[in-house]
C-alpha cells in the first residue's frame, strides 16, 4: 500500500508498532538458526504468474531470490491412520494425479474439484485487477455454497473431503463457513506453483523496506497508534500515538485489524452498521506454534511441508490440521522447523486482560505444557522426518494477539464466510480506508491484492493500469 502511494507522489508515513516493519514476516533467530514466523511459502510466484507480476510491478521482485518448493509441495497425512497420505503436487494435472493415487476410485470427483479450483484461480484473481470496481466481484467470491456443502455434494468419501479441506489452514476459516470459491482462490494459487523466499520473510520485509526508502516513504517503527483525530466535519485529520505525539494526515489506511477502529475513533463517528458488522465478524484461527532444530538436518522436509490431520475418525467432524514446515534453504538440508497447531481459540477468552509484560501468573506454565504436548505429538508422529530434535521456542495465541495486535490472535485477520461480508476498504469516514490481509484476503498475495484494491478505491479508478505499468 505504502509503495503504491509513494509511487503516486504522496507524502507517506508508515507507522508500525513493532520494532521493524512487517514484524509478522520478520522471523527470529535461536542458536544461530533463522525461523520464519509469518511466511513459509508463496503461491503463484512463478514466472508470469500473478504474485511474480505484482511483486515486479511493486519494484521488489528483483531484490528477492525465490526458489521452487519440490514437485510435491505439501503432503497430507492422517496421523490416526498410519500409511494414509495424499500428495499435493504443483500444476493442475500433477495435483489431480497425486490425489487420484491416494483415492483411485474418486477420479471423477477429484477432476471436478480441480477444475473448479483451476477455474477460480488465477482467472478470477486476475479479473479483479481488470475491473474498475473489483469489489462487486469480491462479493461473488463469498457466495454460497460453503466448502463443506460443496464437498458433501461432490463425494461420499469423508477422507477425501478432509484432504480437500485441509488447505483451510492457509486462510483460517473452517470448511463449514468458508465460501468454496474463496477457498479455491487460496488453494488454487498453490496448485499453480509453490515457492519459498531465500532468507525467508525477513528478506521479503527487507526488500519492501528498501523500496520504501527509495521512494522517500518515512518509516516509523515503535509507533503505536492509539486514536484517530477527525475534523469537526468528521473527516480524517491526524493520528495520536502511544508516546503522546501526533501525526497529521488527511488520509489514513489501516492495515491492522479493522475492529481496532472501534476504539480509535470518537463514538458515533462510524455508522452503526459498520460497528455492528465489525462486532459480529469472527476472526480467522489462531494457533500455538513450536520451533525446533533437527540435529541431523531435515532432508524429508526439503521443499515440502506436512499437513498433519490429528482426526482419528473418518466421520465428518472437522479437526484443524497441524502444519509442519522447515525453514527452507537453497543449499544443503534445512535444520530449523516449525509446527503450527491451529488453536482451540480458548486461551484468549480466558485471558482477555492479560498483559504482555509481565505475562500473568500461570501463563508460562500453560505455555510449557502446550509445548510439551506439541513435542510429544512430534515424537509420536514425525520421528522419521525429524530424527533427533529439540524445541527452542514457542508462541501462543496470546503471542499472536499481542505481536500483531489482532484482538483474537487470528493468523489472517477476519474470517471470510458466506454470511459475513467485511472485505471493503470503505469505513464511511472521509479519508479513512482499510486494507491488508486482515480485511480482504489472507497471505502475502491477499495483502498485496488488498493494496491494489484499496488504492483503486481511494483514487476512484480501476487498478489494471497500475499492474500493467
Ligand atoms: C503463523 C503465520 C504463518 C503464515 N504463513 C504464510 C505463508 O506461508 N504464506 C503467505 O503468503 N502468508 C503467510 N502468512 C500471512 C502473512 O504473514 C501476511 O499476509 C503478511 O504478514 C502481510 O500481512 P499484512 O501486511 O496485511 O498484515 P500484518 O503483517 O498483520 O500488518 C499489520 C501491522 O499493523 C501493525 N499494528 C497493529 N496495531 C497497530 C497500532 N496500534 N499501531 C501501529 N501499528 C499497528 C501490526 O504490528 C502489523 O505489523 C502467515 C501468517 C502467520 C501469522
Amino acid at each position: 500500500m505504502a509503495v503504491l502511494l509513494g509511487e503516486e507522489g504522496h507524502r507517506v508515513t508508515l507507522l508500525e508498532q513493532g520494532a521493524t516493519i512487517s514484524p509478522t514476516l520478520h522471523g527470529f533467530c535461536r542458536q544461530g538458526v533463522y525461523f520464519d514466523t509469518g511466511l513459509h511459502y508463496l503461491g503463484a510466484a512463478g514466472k508470469g504468474e500473478l504474485l511474480e507480476r505484482v511483486l515486479t510491478r511493486l519494484g521488489v521482485y528483483e531484490s528477492l531470490r525465490l526458489h521452487p518448493m519440490g514437485p510435491c509441495f505439501d503432503t497430507y497425512r492422517a496421523v490416526g491412520e498410519p500409511g494414509r497420505h495424499a500428495d499435493y503436487r504443483v500444476g493442475r494435472e500433477a495435483f489431480e494425479e497425486g490425489l487420484i493415487e491416494a483415492f483411485p476410485r474418486e477420479g471423477e470427483a477429484i477432476r471436478r474439484f480441480c477444475a473448479m479450483v483451476g477455474g477460480t484461480f488465477p482467472g478470477l484473481a486476475e479479473d479483479l485487477f481488470a475491473k474498475a470496481d473489483p469489489l462487486a466481484d469480491l462479493v461473488s467470491l463469498v457466495a454460497p455454497p460453503t466448502l463443506a456443502d460443496y464437498l458433501r455434494e461432490l463425494t461420499d468419501d469423508p477422507r477425501l473431503r478432509r484432504v480437500l479441506s485441509a488447505p483451510a489452514v492457509l486462510h483460517g476459516t473452517p470448511p463449514d463457513q468458508v465460501p468454496v470459491r474463496f477457498h479455491a482462490m487460496v488453494a488454487g494459487s498453490f496448485m499453480q506453483s509453490a515457492h519459498y523466499v531465500e532468507g525467508g520473510g525477513r528478506a521479503l520485509a527487507a526488500a519492501f523496506g528498501e523500496r520504501l526508502k527509495r521512494l522517500g516513504v518515512t518509516l516509523r517503527c515503535g509507533a503505536r497508534v492509539t486514536a484517530l483525530e477527525l475534523s469537526p466535519a468528521g473527516a480524517m485529520r491526524g493520528l495520536r500515538l502511544a508516546d503522546g505525539s501526533r501525526v497529521e494526515a488527511t488520509r489514513c489506511i489501516v492495515t491492522a485489524h479493522p475492529r481496532l477502529l472501534l476504539d480509535w475513533v470518537p463514538e458515533g463517528a462510524l455508522s452503526r452498521g459498520f460497528v455492528r458488522r465489525q462486532r459480529r465478524m469472527a476472526d480467522s484461527i489462531s494457533a500455538n506454534v513450536v520451533y525446533g532444530i533437527a540435529a541431523g538436518g531435515l532432508p524429508a522436509l526439503r521443499g515440502r511441508n506436512l499437513i498433519l490431520d490429528p482426526g482419528t475418525d473418518t466421520g465428518t467432524d472437522w479437526h484443524w490440521p497441524y502444519f509442519l514446515s522447515a525453514c527452507q534453504v537453497p543449499e544443503g538440508d534445512p535444520v530449523g522447523f516449525s509446527l503450527i497447531l491451529a488453536g482451540s481459540g480458548k486461551e484468549i477468552p480466558s485471558r482477555t486482560n492479560a498483559s504482555i509484560d509481565p505475562r500473568p501468573d500461570g501463563y508460562m506454565v500453560s505455555k510449557c505444557e502446550a509445548m510439551g504436548r506439541a513435542e510429544a505429538f512430534l515424537r509420536a508422529h514425525c520421528q522419521d522426518e525429524l530424527g533427533a530434535f529439540s524445541l527452542v521456542e514457542g508462541a501462543t495465541e496470546l503471542t499472536f494477539r499481542d505481536y500483531t495486535n489482532s484482538p483474537a490472535g487470528g493468523l489472517y485477520g477476519i474470517r471470510h464466510t458466506t454470511k459475513a461480508w467485511g472485505h471493503t476498504p470503505d469505513t464511511g469516514i472521509e479519508g479513512l480506508f482499510l486494507s491488508g490481509q486482515a480485511v480482504m484476503a489472507p497471505g502475502v498475495l491477499g495483502a498485496i491484492m488488498a493494496a491494489f484494491i484499496t488504492c483503486g478505491r481511494m483514487s476512484g479508478c480501476g487498478v489494471t493500469a497500475r499492474i500493467a505499468r
